[in-house]
């Protein structure tokens, strides 16, 4: 990367989180001589990414994980030298729990983020009605949608298994996944896959049952599919710092918010 007049670039990274780091950090990567700037408002990097260590407790106060089905975070690692930190997720703790009328209860095995694999945990779970589990396993017959046109989550979830199913179970667990409103959310950016499985199989329900075959040992797993989640040993933080280590000094500013941006 270079300047078209060949003089030395200047670049300034707004904000300190996890994106404006790693995108400064390939910044030098690309472009060694550069002058780089990163101005974070608050007076340390990071952003909602924060590790806690308290009476030997590690508390991770936002993200605590990473997917690895999408390959960057784990390269990006790799690159830090951090590959050696990385862990898998607990096999024996793979479930996930909802609050109903003040009580947790645990998701129905099988319940993965939108869609069940499993009947008979959905048929005995205390958290749905006996309405609610009828019309969820009515998805079974309800017909595909066959055109391409996009629709939020939250439509999607009601459109395929009711609005009990979406309030009750979906809603809690995907809202807290992407910490963002599915009614908002596009169904096709964020979990395409299911809208596959609805066209491919004609149900979720089929599509789940199918895949429970192909993959007979996450049954018992509800929530995410937290086998494809790594963390770090020390916390998310420990990224973080990584990146900040390899950025050149002097070249973070904190308790600096940007109001505005003027070419140089
Ligand atoms: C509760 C919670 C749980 C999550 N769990 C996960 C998870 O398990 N796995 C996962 O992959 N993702 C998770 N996420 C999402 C993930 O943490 C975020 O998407 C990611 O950390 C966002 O990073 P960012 O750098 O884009 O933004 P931020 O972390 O918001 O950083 C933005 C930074 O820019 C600074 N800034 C803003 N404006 C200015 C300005 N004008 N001048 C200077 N500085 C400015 C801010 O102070 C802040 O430090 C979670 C999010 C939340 C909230």
């Amino acid at each position: 990367m270079s300047h078209p007049q060949g003089k030395e670039l200047s670049i300034a990274v707004v904000g300190g989180g996890i994106s404006a780091l790693a995108a400064a950090h390939r910044l030098v990567e690309l472009a060694p001589r550069c002058r780089l700037k990163v101005f974070e408002a608050t007076g340390r990097l990071g952003g909602v990414i924060s590790t806690v260590h308290r009476d030997g407790y590690q508390i991770e106060q936002s993200a605590d994980n990473f997917i690895t089905t999408v390959p960057h975070a784990v390269k990006l690692c790799q690159q830090l030298g951090l590959e050696h930190q990385l862990v898998e997720t607990n096999p024996q703790y793979r479930r996930t729990f909802v609050v109903r009328q003040g009580r947790l209860h645990k998701l129905p095995d099988g319940f993965l983020m939108m869609a069940p694999t499993r009947l008979w945990p959905l048929a005995v779970t205390p958290i749905l009605s006996p309405l609610g589990k009828l019309r969820a396993a009515l998805e079974y017959f309800v017909p595909p949608r066959r055109d391409d046109a996009d629709e939020s989550m939250a439509a999607f979830v009601r459109r395929r298994l009711g609005g009990e199913v979406f309030q009750r179970l979906v809603e809690p667990l995907v809202s807290a996944v992407y910490a963002a409103d599915m009614e908002k959310l596009s169904v096709l950016a964020t979990l395409p896959r299911f809208r596959e499985m609805e066209c491919r199989y004609g149900s979720l329900i089929r599509a789940m049952r199918a895949q429970r075959r192909l993959h007979p040992q996450t049954t018992h797993e509800s929530g995410a599919r937290y086998s494809m989640f790594v963390t770090l040993r020390d916390g998310l933080t420990s990224l973080v710092d990584a990146l900040a280590a390899r950025l050149p000094p002097g070249s973070v500013c904190l308790n600096t918010e940007v109001v505005g941006l003027q070419r140089a």
